[in-house]
């Protein structure tokens, strides 16, 4: 904890409560940044709202978007950090599961903020029918993917963890010195061992254990933004 200079967090879920920007994580970074403590936010959300965020929130200067495919800094073009997508074969996978497995995905609203990813809301699906649909898009040479509140078809198994490895490499932070925390299985990359020094899950992680390929170090007492408010109080505290 002495030794982090980076904090790479998921948005959804880590940095909200009930859906929401968190008041106390919105002071939590500002004490990071105040700190030396770069914040990295990392999200299944789109491109154009991740843009928002890294405009608005306090210390934060560049994002990575939509699972990590883009990356985003305020007044320049997002970047592309993996193969851009087909999104007209991945729609056609998301069509096919509606008409042949009575799936009834929608589309997000902001389907029009999305650069490479097709994202579906979850609305309130449990993880036994997600990983029916799972099952039934791996088949169809894809990959489904989940977070507390979108579904999504990928080309690749989404993983945040080599976007925010890249992103260290090119900014100089030794991946050692990078904390990362997120709530749910979309987040599984920012967990794998080795990868990074700190690997933290919210308390959301536990009971949804099963879906995580790899699972965090750590798992906070709180859920969503208290356990990043508890991750940051520790860096901090360690810092004194
Ligand atoms: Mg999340």
């Amino acid at each position: 904890m002495r030794d982090i200079a980076l904090v790479a967090t998921d948005v959804d879920g880590t940095l909200t409560r009930a859906g929401k920007l968190d008041p106390g994580a919105i002071s939590a970074i500002t004490e990071l940044d105040a700190a030396g403590v770069r914040v990295l936010p990392v999200s299944g959300r789109p491109a154009g709202e991740v843009l928002g965020l890294c405009r608005y929130l306090p210390g934060v200067t560049r994002g990575l978007a939509e699972n990590g495919l883009l990356e985003i800094v305020p007044d320049a073009a997002p970047r592309w950090l993996a193969q851009p997508t087909d999104r007209a074969r991945l729609e056609a996978i998301g069509a096919r599961l509606n008409a042949e497995l009575g799936a009834k995905l929608r589309r997000t609203g902001d389907a029009f903020c999305r650069i490479g990813d097709v994202a579906y809301e979850r609305d309130g699906r449990g993880v036994e029918e997600l990983e029916r649909l799972k099952a039934a898009v791996t088949s169809m040479g894809a990959f489904l993917v989940w977070s507390s509140v979108h579904v999504h078809i990928a080309e690749a198994i989404p993983d945040k963890g080599v976007a925010v490895l890249q992103l260290a490499r090119e900014l100089g932070v030794d991946r050692l010195r990078v904390a990362t925390i997120g709530d749910a299985p979309n987040d599984a990359g920012l967990f794998v061992s080795g990868r990074f020094g700190v690997t933290v899950g919210t308390a959301d992680v536990t009971e949804q254990r099963a879906s995580f390929p790899a699972l965090p170090q750590l798992v906070t007492a709180e859920r969503e933004a208290g356990g990043f408010i508890e991750l940051a109080r520790s860096i901090l505290r360690h810092r004194v």
